[in-house]
């Protein structure tokens, strides 16, 4: 969440006088350390700081892979292939990516400054540790009088806008260094020149470019959210400046100008949707949301459409009627609310009221927004004691989560002091134990007990709850009680050990225990439950792939499970499991998970959990999912303009009918949802498009709420200004989830062919009708989707999607999560972010004049990017490889794991942390991570190890290379091609859809794709 603090202020920990006091984010920045001693250099290294680094050999002339020989033409070389002269090619690539580095100026010739890890300063200096300024925090972002960037204000202009301004038009989609990574030139977009399969790989759009060099730029720079009207990618770190128009953290529209016809939309061949994360996670320097009381009366409302006041509705008839932006209806002004109007027509309080003034805001609500008296929230921890669970350290790693997550203690970050005594749930949370094996074991918690009393229940088919009193209690109250327990379990059930869990009635125990109430349900389960009432069986023997019979095992049609899933839902009740398969076995999440995915919770999933590897792990997932902002028992409605309608829903929820609310037993900072519009008549370009979700929940607090989010868009006639104001994480992230949302009519194949035809039918519908003279031969790609083929290609790779053989229980996992996943997070796991550590320049990893870290430039998703002796993080936001290349440098290895540890196979291969060292290398590699875990989505961050040669997750960062040809499916070169040739066929009228040459597919699987696609 907020963590920017930790990599910003750098051990100064003085945060501006006017920031926010952020009582739950101590400075966690590791404390400075020593600069290296001086005596360890390599033999002929230099101290000037200008020898090439020294933890790479010298050349890697042998190390282009043989799998990649075929796929890259030889070095580039000037005019290599096209024929065009060097300019013009120049000229044409612009925008595919050379000209970004001129705009951005990003390192120069960063070979000339690397330094090996050995060129400090002088022994005893530590001059790199203190060397930030002193006013670099990042709480300068509030600090609205500071010189350093424009300063975002609410211009007269904007203030009136409901009045005087009804037409929406964005000032600027962004301004050129903004979105240098996008920007080239934006009436032509980007051409990539490809000839006969040729394509230079240096030369096709470059995903770690287009984050890194905007990422710089809003490291200073807040995001407007009325000026600018292009959000920044998804996995960029920014501050937002909330003018009435939702932060991208919120609500992300595929389109921020949007066509005023159906007719016209579809020249683009783009999805018109939005992507709704209600309770995305601030960072340090942005405003809290307001939280605001009408008391008995509520929130004003619209009569007809129900919307919530919002900044875009205007006053009229001195101040006594409120027009509608949505349905435009006249609404008398509530006597409690109204206040008279300038002659401008504004309302004269309009600056000292939120909901007038910002996008998202935060209501208070009244009785008749309640089914049942709002609690604070119940957390039920429901604890696997079976056999596996002890014998594979599952249970004393989830035991020693739950009491991490509630009192602290256990990981790195909880050793400051003062964490420990701070309470982590808001007061007015109660906890309950349950375990279970082929019994349900309930316990007495009441702080009044010397330990916890024990109340099995052993009527499993008709299971019930044998207690009420200290079922449920403040956790601070009982907090030895709890302890206690929880460090018990381990020892007392490793003398039982029931192989067999009896899950389902332990849920349904669960659901008749909080059903009053309403709640959250944290589950660890380490077995298939095969007891009781609901019993699974092994559905998955490992060999249907590509078939029906696979579809089939991606859903369940379990009677009890489905009817567990819609009871909790009703009740207010959302479960997250921590599902672990010690010994690689089958779980089926396709049955188990559905009553998370239903819920609108979430599945942590451990397919090779190993103790003690992975209870840092599991640890801090407990934290994050008991600490993350968590609201229950919700609703939530979009509303839009007149002239559009909400034509689907996708995400982890429950949806009785089309066109009810959607109904979550809980949903979480992390949650994202995509909802799809299409038109029931014309839009008016006089007017703008508005578009608000309204949440409504009970938060951990116990305090009944709407989460409003209100998102304006302009309207043109054409779709041209459209093509402008794409949002290409939003259109991935809904083109992802709907994708997902087909895995249970449609078999792999199918989505795979239906992904590319997508792509196809967006780039050519952008080449038919919106580029000016490109030569024929050349590949024009929207400048705003430069990195949309990659990630469709990442989509295609993905655990969920790609050929195959994939276990049922991970494809499945990995289909609800991107239901789920919010733009960052979703942007990550499509292309991961691949750091060079052998490589940093000494200043990399460290703050830089301004007090912000400086992180290095990260790599290409590609095999040939790696370098001899190379050692790489690689981060797709679920796992965090340290690659490390077989000649890696023994005094790297030293420097990061300590002395004695020259060599690879010295090494552990089960550490999931870096020691802490006094070197400069450590230092920097984990400042590094701890950027990384700060942006990063539900998941922790631990390390795994692949060591070239020796680990098996060599696997997976071989997977996760997405531009080499992987995961049966092309390199990215190849990938490009042949959409090319696709756009080619299409634009000469002889496109076919029985293409077989590139993602097999066959002719009758695409009726009903085509746009409106996937039917
Ligand atoms: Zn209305």
């Amino acid at each position: 969440m907020s963590e920017f603090s930790m990599y910003h202020a750098m051990g100064q920990g003085t945060p501006k006088p006017n920031a926010p006091v952020r009582k739950d984010e101590p400075n966690k920045f590791r404390p400075p350390v020593a600069a290296s001693p001086g005596g360890y250099q390599q033999t002929g290294a230099s101290a000037s700081g200008q020898t090439p680094n020294q933890y790479m050999s010298p050349s890697n002339q042998n190390f282009p892979p043989a799998q990649e020989q075929g796929y890259f033409p030889p070095q580039p070389s000037p005019g290599f292939q096209t024929g065009h002269d060097m300019n013009n090619l120049t000229t044409q690539m612009g925008g595919v990516g050379l000209g970004v580095d001129v705009a951005a100026q990003p390192r120069q010739n960063k070979k000339k400054h690397r330094h090996a890890f050995h060129n400090l300063e002088a022994p005893g200096s530590s001059q790199a540790f203190n060397g930030m300024p002193q006013n670099g925090t990042p709480s300068q972002f509030l600090d609205q009088t500071s010189p350093g960037w424009p300063q975002p204000q609410i211009t007269p202009a904007m203030s009136q806008f409901p009045a005087a301004t009804p037409t929406f038009s964005p000032a600027a989609p962004a301004t050129n260094a903004q979105h240098a990574a996008r920007v080239g030139t934006p009436q032509a977009g980007s051409a990539a020149s490809t000839q006969q399969g040729r394509v230079d790989p240096e030369h096709i759009p470059s995903v770690p470019r287009s984050r890194d060099t905007p990422a710089q730029y809003y490291l200073e720079h807040v995001y407007p959210t009325m000026e600018h009207h292009l959000p920044p990618p998804a996995l960029v770190p920014f501050v937002a400046f909330d003018q009435g128009n939702s932060s991208p953290k919120f609500a992300r529209l595929t389109l921020n100008n949007i066509p005023a016809s159906a007719d016209a939309l579809a020249t683009t061949a783009l999805p018109l949707g939005l992507v709704l994360q209600p309770l995305a996670p601030l960072q340090d320097g942005e405003q809290p949301i307001p939280v605001l009381d009408f008391g008995e009366i509520g929130p004003p409302r619209c009569r007809r459409c129900r919307a919530y006041i919002n900044p875009f509705m205007t006053f009229k008839s001195g101040g006594n009627k409120f027009i509608c932006n949505m349905c435009t209806f006249p609404n008398d002004v509530p006597s409690e609310y109204f206040a008279p109007t300038d002659p401008s027509g504004v309302r004269v309080d309009r600056l000292q009221r939120p909901e007038l003034t910002l996008g998202t805001v935060d209501f208070m609500v009244p009785k008749e927004y309640w089914s049942k008296e709002p609690v604070g929230l119940r957390w039920l921890f429901l604890i696997d004691v079976t056999a596996e669970a002890v014998n594979r350290g599952f249970l004393d790693g989830f035991c020693e989560g739950i009491i991490s997550a509630l009192y602290g203690g256990g990981d790195q970050d909880e050793t400051e002091e003062g964490d420990s005594a701070q309470r982590r749930l808001p007061p007015g949370s109660k906890v309950g134990i349950v375990t279970f094996d082929k019994e349900i074991h309930y316990y007495n918690l009441s702080a009044n007990l010397e330990s916890a009393q024990m109340m099995v229940m052993t009527d499993i088919e008709d299971p019930f709850v044998p207690l009420q009193e200290g079922l449920f209690v403040d956790p601070e109250e009982s907090k030895a009680v709890i302890t206690s327990l929880l460090t018990q379990l381990p020892n007392m059930f490793s003398e039982f050990k029931n192989p067999e869990p009896a899950l389902l009635s332990t849920l349904n125990s669960a659901l008749s225990a909080l059903t009053a109430t309403g709640g959250k349900i944290v589950c660890s389960l380490t077995a298939l439950p095969t007891w009781g009432p609901g019993r699974l069986f092994l559905r998955d023997d490992g060999n249907m792939h590509n078939n029906d019979a696979e579809k089939k095992l991606l859903t369940t049609e379990h009677p009890g499970y489905r009817k567990v899933a819609q009871k909790m839902v009703e009740s207010g009740i959302g479960i997250d499991f921590f599902m672990a398969a010690p010994s690689g076995g089958y779980l089926d999440i396709a049955t188990i998970g559905h009553v998370s995915a239903t819920t609108g919770g979430e599945i942590f999933y451990y397919p090779n959990f190993h103790s003690p590897r992975d209870t840092l792990k599991l640890s801090k997932e407990i934290k994050h999912t008991v600490t993350r902002e968590t609201g229950y028992q919700a609703l939530m409605k979009v509303r839009c303009s007149n002239g559009l309608q909400v034509s689907a829903y996708h995400g982890n929820f429950y949806h009785h009918t089309f066109g009810a609310d959607l109904e979550f037993g809980v949903i979480d900072a992390d949650k994202a949802i995509g909802v799809m519009f299409s038109y029931d008549g014309k839009l008016d370009p006089k007017l703008d498009a508005h578009f608000q979700s309204a949440l409504l929940y009970t938060t951990a607090g116990g305090e009944r709420r709407v989460r409003c989010s209100n998102i304006v868009a302009s309207v043109s006639e054409g779709a041209a200004e459209a093509m402008k104001f794409v949002d290409q994480d939003a259109v991935v992230n809904i083109i992802a989830k709907e994708a997902a949302a087909r895995m249970s009519e449609k078999s792999l194949k199918e989505i795979r062919g239906a992904l590319t035809e997508k792509t196809v039918d967006i780039l050519a519908g952008y080449r038919r009708n919106f580029t000016g003279n490109n030569p024929p031969g050349q590949l024009v790609l929207p400048e705003n989707l430069k990195e949309f083929s990659m990630y469709i290609l990442g989509l295609i790779k993905s655990r969920a999607f790609k050929g195959g053989k994939e276990p049922t229980d991970r494809r499945v996992h990995d289909m609800r999560m991107i239901k789920a996943m919010g733009p960052l997070e979703l942007s990550l796991y499509l292309y991961p972010r691949i750091i060079a550590i052998h490589s940093l320049d000494e200043k990399d990893g460290f703050a830089n004049d301004n007090g912000y870290l400086r992180m290095p430039e990260s790599v290409r998703a590609s095999f040939s990017k790696v370098e001899e002796g190379g050692a790489y993080l690689v981060d797709n936001g679920q796992t965090c490889l340290l690659w490390l290349h077989a000649s890696v440098s023994p005094n790297l290895l030293e420097d990061l794991f300590g002395e004695g540890h020259n060599s690879l196979k010295g090494l552990d291969a089960f550490q999931s942390t870096l020691p802490v060292l006094e070197t400069h290398l450590s230092a920097q590699v984990r400042n590094i991570l701890q950027y990384l875990e700060s942006n990063r989505g539900s998941k922790a961050l631990t390390l795994q190890l692949a060591r070239q040669g020796l680990d098996g997750a060599e696997y997976e960062f071989a997977r996760l290379l997405y531009e080499d040809r992987n995961n049966e499916a092309q390199s990215y070169v190849d990938w490009l091609v042949h959409v090319h040739r696709h756009i080619q066929l299409e634009l000469a009228g002889q496109r076919k859809r029985d293409d077989s040459d590139g993602l097999a597919s066959t002719a009758s699987t695409f009726v009903g794709l085509r746009t409106p696609y996937w039917n």
